[in-house]
């Protein structure tokens, strides 16, 4: 079926044919066209304009169409848009390898490129059970996880998502089932972690974690203890531990990485989302010392083997450091500083709306979480009306917006979620 209402000829042509995200096809309504972006908007065919509050699904930290980053890509593309990783090497990959081991906490420094977040966190879910493999321990199949997690939508990755999240129930019987617990928030819930672990520890490769917020299964925050808590317990149990870091990634919660507060250092980390500033599709799977020293050997069967064809593309590259020389001009911090004094002050008047349960602001991330799941369609339309952009999921309204937002902007989204909130 087509979507009803499309009003732009290359929607009307294409919509029986494209096949939407999270979408049932035949009820949801139809998409906004967008003819082009700038800054913190996405300008619609139809010629309004909205403020995107939610950077393009987290990926356009610095905004949409950043010069800087254009001009990297424009200048790569002239020179080279793609090249095989197999046996050839080019200087964007090289370049942000070692430019992102250099920014990395502790000893993550061997950087496996892939094209998307659920591709990266396979690969590291690969490089732990071969890591035992390599060892020559066997048996340690299995991953423990989080109630609230979200790690991806490919095969692998579901079965260490949320159950009710993860779509556990409608694969049942095919995805092999995983350990999926409470985070250890306090000493009681580290302590069942811990007798979990003593029994089922010999069955597990690495414990699988968003750190300080797991994102797409509803905004949910944790401290920096709840990581010391996950570190010692790995440590404790010799298993490894990966942080999930292609959410809260470069700058979202406030620091450059968000585990980097901590003072834990996982064994392996995933980073996709905002690594090339939102502009082409580009993740990375990084393993400390520990786990690449496994895979050195004379022995060609200890080799990772995997290679995606598109991995280490040199356009996303590109974009890729020149999102990190914008990071390291180092303007962001006080952006985020900024957004996040402006979600606190302007969405805590939501906290006294019918149905919300709780207001919460991490760094640019500003959540509005209801009682019951809200109806993301329904909403989605309101806030257009609005002229802006957010999307809800399940049962929070949330707004991560791009750094580069201004104070105005800001205000016009947030004064749309006191209004909404008032109404959903
Ligand atoms: C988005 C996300 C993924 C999946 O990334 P894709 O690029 O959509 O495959 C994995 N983990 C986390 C924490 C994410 O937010």
């Amino acid at each position: 079926m087509a979507d009803k209402m499309a009003t732009t000829p290359w929607l009307e042509a294409g919509a029986r044919h494209v096949w939407r995200p999270y979408a049932q096809m035949k009820t949801a309504a139809p998409p906004l066209a967008v003819a082009a972006t700038r800054g913190a908007r996405l300008i619609l065919e139809d010629g309004r304009e909205l403020i995107d509050g939610i950077a393009s699904w987290w990926t356009a930290c610095h905004g949409y169409n950043h010069p800087h980053i254009r001009a990297a890509v424009e200048s790569q593309l002239a020179r080279a848009p793609h090249m095989m990783f197999g046996g050839l090497a080019h200087e964007p990959a090289y370049r942000l390898a070692a430019r992102l081991a250099a920014l990395l906490p502790g000893d993550l420094s061997r950087v496996f490129f892939a094209e998307s977040g659920s591709v990266s966190v396979e690969i590291a879910m690969k490089m732990a059970l071969q890591y035992w493999i390599n060892k020559g321990v066997l048996g340690r199949t299995r991953f423990l996880s989080f109630l609230g997690g979200y790690h991806g939508d490919t095969l692998a990755t579901m079965t260490v998502c949320d159950p009710d999240e993860g779509m556990h129930a409608l694969f049942a019987g095919v995805l092999p089932p995983q350990h999926i617990a409470p985070l250890p928030r306090d000493d009681a819930s580290e302590a069942t972690l811990a007798s979990l672990l003593t029994a089922h520890g010999h069955e597990i490769a690495a414990i699988l974690v968003e750190p300080r917020v797991q994102g797409a299964g509803g905004m949910i925050f944790h401290d920096d203890q709840t990581l010391r808590r996950l570190r010692r317990l790995a440590d404790a149990h010799d298993v490894l531990l990966i942080f999930d870091e292609i959410f809260v990634g470069f700058g979202r919660t406030g620091e450059l990485f968000a585990c980097e507060g901590s003072g834990v250092t996982p064994d392996i980390i995933t980073l996709s989302k905002a690594l090339t500033g939102g502009t082409l599709p580009l993740s990375a799977a990084i393993a400390g010392a520990r786990v690449f020293d496994a895979f050195w050997s004379d022995d060609p069967g200890a080799a990772l083997m995997h290679g995606p064809t598109y991995m280490g593309n040199p356009l996303a590259c590109a974009a890729a450091n020149a999102s990190l020389d914008l990071f390291e001009e180092g303007a962001w911090k006080a952006d985020v500083s900024r957004i996040e004094a402006g979600l606190r002050q302007a969405l805590e008047p939501c906290r006294a709306a019918p149905g919300v349960v709780d207001v919460r602001v991490m760094g640019a991330i500003g959540v509005v979480e209801f009682e019951t799941a809200v109806d993301s369609g329904a909403l989605c339309q309101r806030f257009a009306a609005e002229g802006v952009w957010i999307r809800p999921m399940g049962k929070v309204i949330y707004l991560t917006p791009p750094f580069i937002i201004s104070d105005a902007e800001l205000e016009v989204l947030t004064g749309a979620v006191r209004k909404i909130v008032g109404w959903a």
